[in-house]
């Protein structure tokens, strides 16, 4: 079987979460489950997640009785599942008062820039809370006729609290694709002007309605590089909630070399054989993206298919 097959093989993908999706319509069981003080609660400020950062950085989790009592309301929790027996909850706390509580039990600090020293499972919780939260912050309002909309089913709704129109509004996630474009032993990396020094990545983009997974690989390699791709082969996803993306990974083979950068997203964009990847990593001059990121498994897997240092070895013994 193909290991990126495997639906929890990319970072911020659980294998133990059950969503638990029929419960979140119990309100009794929610309410039980809030006030269980075995349950398990994330806070998020700003979209910041709690961690402490001593021994070593890991997050915070809190029980009910950690909690300011009015923070614990049914409409302020969102539930997230179960894992292990626990429960788990999050909730924003963004615009309460006394932050200063909080900050008595460790750091706020952006979930991308800690997401590799966390345990995955941990790592995958607070992925899922910090996309539902954005999700919450940006329906405040009604997207058809602009009255408040109100919280539902644990926080997995939102209903619009004029009357007549009463739209339900469901969690999103923005669809984007990211792929790995080779052709004859080289793969096509690209960058941005606001990316870390010498670091590349494979190209990504967001996809458009009313089309295709396949068109927008196709689309996204032709404006951003001129190359044109065919042979477009699924390969694995992540959830990128940096806001709100489902990545959806990709292989495709191009049938053209020519490069010329299309839509000013991109810096440069060049092919990269195995050799020039070698080479140009021990020199420090080329650098991926984390390992956590679809983009480094994307680059990986195509780089270990025909080498015989492994991606992760090479850039660990170049440093
Ligand atoms: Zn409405």
């Amino acid at each position: 079987m193909n290991k990126f097959l495997n639906p929890t093989f990319n970072f911020f993908t659980s294998g133990k979460l059950n969503r638990l999706s029929v419960k979140r319509l119990d309100n009794e069981w929610i309410r039980n489950k809030i006030e269980d003080e075995t349950s398990k609660f994330i806070v998020l400020s700003n979209l910041k997640i709690l961690v402490q950062e001593k021994p070593v950085i890991h997050a915070v989790f809190f029980s009910i009785k950690d909690l300011p009592e009015e923070l614990t309301v049914r409409e302020k929790v969102i539930f997230l599942g179960e894992a292990s027996g626990v429960n788990y909850f999050c909730l924003d706390i963004t615009s309460f008062p006394d932050v200063n509580y909080f900050l008595g039990f460790g750091i706020f600090k952006e979930l991308r820039s800690v997401a590799h020293f966390l345990d995955r499972e941990v790592g995958a919780v607070l992925a899922y809370a910090r996309a539902i939260i954005n999700w919450h912050n940006n329906h405040q309002y009604c997207g058809v006729c602009g009255r408040p909309t109100f919280v539902a089913e644990a926080g997995h709704k939102r209903v619009c609290s004029n009357s007549e129109c009463a739209t339900e509004h469901f969690p999103r996630t923005d669809p984007a694709v990211i792929m790995l474009v080779e052709k004859n032993g080289k793969c096509l990396l690209a960058r941005q002007a606001k990316w870390p020094q010498d670091q590349y990545s494979t190209i990504a983009g967001f996809v458009e309605p009313g089309e295709s997974l396949e068109q927008a690989v196709q689309r996204e390699v032709l404006e951003e590089t001129g190359v044109y791709v065919e042979q477009i082969k699924y390969h694995s996803s992540q959830p990128w909630p940096f806001p709100a993306a489902i990545m959806l990974g990709f292989r495709a083979t191009a049938v053209t070399e020519n490069i010329k950068l299309g839509d000013y997203e991109l810096e440069d964009a060049n092919w990269f054989s195995r050799q020039d990847i070698v080479e140009q990593v021990k020199k420090g001059t080329l650098r991926f993206p984390p390992p956590i990121s679809i983009s480094f498994r994307l680059i990986q897997d195509w780089f270990d298919e025909d080498s015989p240092v492994g991606l992760e070895e090479l850039i660990r013994s170049s440093k």
